[in-house]
């Protein structure tokens, strides 16, 4: 074997709360984990200004500060964080392989894929300056809803996760504005009906966002624009949210496992297994549904005990 191959027990890929509830399973277990970081440290959750419904924080948090105690959490018990994107894997054969920032290759017992899900976004300058100031734009009505009570809001979106947002928005906003970019929506019918019939819904059909508008600091209103009589308008609101869908960050591994026709990977019901004995998924890059931090940490701690006990089965069949 080269020196340049490292051989790892349990190697976790992604750094949100899926991969750092991994790694404190997987550490207190003995199980020595690497975990890679990606080359967004600490994943969507960065991205979120205050999580308030995270158990056991009564007073809320900030996503990047959870982000760190969860990485200070796993390091306590000497889990190896380090930097580092996986670019390539091959699950082929009985030796797990994986490639870090193309050139590290590293030989594993156990993988836990970690990689998340990235929101879509529209692009726009506006939107992007005041996602990143955390002034009134984002991807999770279920987050950040509930900064928005009694105040107005704009959401885009025209699918199922958009038509189930805005639903959830109305139940705290005085109004809701929904863009769809067609004359019709994407989502399932019923979704579809419950946004028709709720009455502080304001469905905006043939309708492009052309501009958040803002103070500087904070979001103040869109400028959007009609796509069949190009007539521009601007809405009031204090909150802009994106729900056009999210990409799972799992192109690498789609030679190997088997993911669904949206690029997720599938996992064995009930269980972190994937179709590759000895390879686990947790949290967004199998969740299309729930995708919430809470729930990733859950099928963080069950990947790590997934990959524990496949360790042991694996042991004691050695010494039969
Ligand atoms: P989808 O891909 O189904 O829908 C994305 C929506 O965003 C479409 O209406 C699309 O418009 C619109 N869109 C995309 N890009 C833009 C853009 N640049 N500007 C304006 N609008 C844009 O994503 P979802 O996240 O809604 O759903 C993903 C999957 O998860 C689906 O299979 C869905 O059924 C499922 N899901 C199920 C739920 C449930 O059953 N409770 C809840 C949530 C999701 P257009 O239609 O014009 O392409």
């Amino acid at each position: 074997m080269s020196e340049t191959i490292e051989h790892v027990k349990c190697l976790i890929i992604g750094s949100g709360p899926a991969g750092y509830t991994a790694a404190i399973y997987a550490a207190r277990a003995n199980m020595s984990p690497v975990l890679y970081q990606g080359t967004q440290p600490g994943g969507q959750l960065t991205t979120t200004n205050e999580v308030e419904n995270f158990p056991g924080y009564p007073d809320g948090v900030t996503g990047p500060e959870m982000m760190l105690e969860l990485q200070k959490q796993a390091e306590r018990f000497d889990t190896d964080v380090r930097d580092g994107w996986v670019t390539k894997v091959d699950f082929s054969g009985p030796v797990h392989k994986v490639w870090v920032n193309d050139t590290k290759e590293i030989h594993c017992d156990t993988v836990i894929i970690s990689t998340g899900a990235s929101a879509k976004y529209l692009g726009l300058e506006s939107e992007q300056k005041y996602l990143k100031l955390g002034g009134g734009v984002s991807a999770c009505a279920v987050c950040d809803g509930f900064f928005y009570r009694n105040q107005e809001v704009v959401i885009v979106g025209a699918g199922d996760s958009a038509c189930e947002e805005a639903h959830y928005l109305s139940k705290l906003c005085k109004k809701v504005t929904m863009l769809v970019r067609r004359d019709e929506f994407r989502a399932s019918k019923i979704m579809e009906a419950r946004v028709r019939n709720t009455e502080n819904i304001d469905i905006l059909f043939n309708t492009n966002t052309d501009e958040v508008l803002g103070d500087g600091q904070v979001v103040t209103g869109v400028r959007v624009k009609n796509n069949v009589t190009g007539a521009v308008s601007e809405i009031p609101a204090t909150g802009f949210f994106v729900a056009i869908g999210h990409k799972p960050n799992t192109d690498i591994f789609k030679d190997y496992l088997e993911l669904d026709e949206t690029g997720y990977i599938i996992n064995v019901p009930g269980t972190s297994r994937t179709n590759v004995e000895g390879v686990f998924v947790s949290g967004d890059a199998a969740d299309h549904v729930y995708r919430q931090a809470v729930t990733a940490a859950g099928t963080g701690c069950m990947a790590a005990l997934d990959a524990e006990r496949y360790l042991a089965a694996k042991e004691a069949e050695v010494h039969v």
